[in-house]
Formats: structure tokens, sequence, C-alpha cells
């Protein structure tokens, strides 16, 4: 990853490579600061930095070996430590064990959440944390001579989740590394992290990601338009998760609502066997996402007999909206409570892992039944 595929951020970058060119580059840096601004990103951008052997003005070349190897994370002087599931008692897994998860993760985008990391763990519930077990691996790497490159990179996710002991055995070479030895420290929650290691580092405040820069990674990577990418600019705090999070979620909406339309114009038309196609298409989703349509029926259903009693709303988008102005006329008082225990029913009967296929025909069937009266 080079310093030009980090989204915005273009101050912490001057200054890293600045602190590079005047030969201060500290043995441990802390970048921090919420989730999904491009501190992972920074980071690895930075390692690879300084890593190139042929260097352009201001960032990495991207093609020399150090770089090629750079841009897969196999670099043999790069490591990662980052929290994750205990093995045995004593735990003796350390983030090596999780590796082959890790890598192709950061791989795909170094922009992910915490729970993208355990989920990708399947860790369920369980607790995520560097272990004691870690500190004895990071000594053993730190104290190899470099193979191929002037620096090792150490970069520590979250720290915040490094227990005590584990923090403890590595306060000596976090304040003294070998030479051209780097930590570099990637944390969401900055206060959580023990004072005896922060004292240890240089703090980099990392901000949310500027307006311009958020706008344009939107169009490119998420082939938003330029209208769209506005609006979830203003709503994403400089955050590419949430972005990413509110994309996904406008997405299922608008999917939810073809659905939605469809299954109200074919109960209307009374067309038996395209409400019949339309619930096993319904079948076929997740249980999560059959939940997700049920519930936004729900909304809609409310929405509508809300708008026909023409009290205020402003919660519908432009199209919901448009469909609104003709539909709302069929959800009246006689019928609401009707409308919502079929969505209600079918929502209990999912969860109930029922068959799908017949609570969606049954749901249709029993719109059909309402609506035509
Ligand atoms: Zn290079």
């Amino acid at each position: 990853m080079r310093f030009k595929d980090v989204i915005g951020q273009d101050e912490i970058k001057a200054k890293l490579v600045q602190a590079f060119k005047e030969n201060r580059v500290s043995h441990s840096y802390l970048f921090y600061g919420a989730p999904g601004v491009g501190k992972m990103a920074l980071a690895i951008a930075f390692a690879q930095y300084l890593s190139c052997e042929n260097k352009e003005e201001n960032d990495s070349c991207g093609h020399c070996p150090s770089c090629q190897k750079y841009e897969k994370l196999v670099h043999p002087d790069l490591h990662f430590v980052y929290p994750h599931l205990s093995q045995g008692s004593p735990n003796k897994a350390t983030s090596d064990t999780y590796l082959d998860l890790w890598r192709p993760m950061v791989n795909k985008s170094p922009y992910f959440s915490f729970r993208d990391w355990t989920n990708n763990l399947q860790s369920e519930n369980k607790q995520c944390m560097i272990y004691a077990a870690e500190s004895e691996s990071i000594i053993k790497k730190i104290s190899l001579k470099t193979y191929e490159s002037d620096y090792k990179i150490m970069i520590v996710w979250l720290p915040e989740k490094m227990n005590a002991e584990c923090a403890n055995k590595i306060l000596k070479v976090l304040e003294e590394p070998p030479l051209n030895t780097v930590f570099m420290l990637v944390s969401n929650n900055r206060e959580d992290i023990l004072p005896t290691i922060q004292s240890r580092t240089q703090p980099i405040k990392v901000l949310g990601i500027a307006d311009e820069p958020m706008k344009h990674a939107l169009i490119e990577r998420y082939g938003l338009s330029e209208e769209d990418a506005n609006d979830i600019v203003k709503i994403s705090n400089g955050s590419i998760i949430e972005a990413r999070q509110q994309i996904e979620q406008d997405e299922e909406n608008a999917f939810n609502f073809e659905n939605f339309t469809l299954m109200m114009r074919l109960s209307y038309a009374g067309k038996v066997p395209d409400a019949i196609e339309l619930a096993k298409s319904l079948a076929k989703l997740s249980r999560e996402r059959q939940k997700s349509f049920l519930e936004y029926s729900l909304i809609m259903t409310r929405e509508n007999f809300v708008r026909n009693k023409s009290l205020n709303l402003a919660y519908l988008t432009k199209d919901e909206e448009a469909f609104a102005s003709k539909f709302s006329r069929f959800i009246n008082e006689r019928n609401v409570n009707e409308f919502i225990k079929i969505f209600n029913d079918s929502y209990y009967q999912i969860e109930r892992n029922g068959n799908s296929e017949i609570i969606f025909a049954d749901t249709i069937f029993n719109i059909m039944r309402i609506i035509r009266l």
C-alpha cells in the first residue's frame, strides 16, 4: 500500500515523509483515532515507504522487490500483532496462529472494523485479546536481524486489547528497540491503553477523512454517483467504515423497496402465479434478509398509514414517497392492524425457522385478500 492509496490524510503523510527525510523516524508510533479513518492504511504505507529501495519524492515506488512484497503483506521484516482467540490452557496461540485469516482481510482492504475481524475469526462471543504468549514472539522477532530491508516493522493493531502481562513484558523493547526497528501501534481507544505503553510512543492523532477525498473515494471505489456520495459524506463522520455500512444499508433498503412494491402490485392485481414466484425468490434469501424485508414491510405499512391520515412524515426516500403518494390510500384504520399482524406473524415464523416459501406465499395471499376488499 502506497501513501497515494491512503484516502486523504495528506498532513500526516507529509509529516511521516518529513521525519524520514530529516532522519528522525521514531522507534514507536501510536496512530489513534476513530475506526475507519485510515490508521492502519497509514501505518502500512509508512512501513512500505521506509522499506522501499527506490523511493519517489513523497511515496514508495510500488514496484521494487520490497514494495512488491509489501503489496502482498508478505515482506519478511513486516510483522503484525492483533487480538485473537486463545487456544489451550495456558494459551499457546499467538497472532501468527491466525495469520491465514488476517492477511487476506488486510490485503483486501486496510479499512476494517473490530467486528469484521471477529466475524472472520468466527469468535462469536469469545474474548479476543493479545495474550502473554505474544510478548515472547515479539521479542524473538525483533531480536533477529532484518532479512532484506533496513527497517523491521512491528504493527500492533489495538494495543488496548493487550493484557497487562504481555504489555509489561514488552515495555523494555518498546522503549529501546534494536536499531531500525519501528513499532506502529494502531488504536481505536487510546484511553484504554496502559499508560506505561502510551508514554513510550509518539502519538499521532488521525482525524476523520476530509470531505473531498472521502467523496472521491466513494465515487471511485464504490461507484456512487456524485449526489449519493455527497449524501454519504454528510453522515459518515470521515469514516470509510461508517460510509460502507451506510451504503450497504441503502442497498438493502432499495432491495426491500423493490420487493415490497412488487408484492403490493401483484396483490392488488390478484396475480397468483407471479405472487408464488415472488414467495419463492424471497424464500431463497438468508433468514436475516427475510427478517429485514418483513421489518421493512412493517415500517412501510406504518408510514403509508400515517401518510393516509395526512400527518407529517419525513422518513421516506424519494422513491418511497412517490410510491406512497399512490399506495397510501390502501392502508386505513380498518385494515392497518391486519397488515401489521400479517408481517409480525410472518416474522415470528421466520425466526422460528418455519418453511419460508410457505410463509411468504401465505403472507402475500393474506395481503391480496385484504387489499382487494
Ligand atoms: Zn519500492
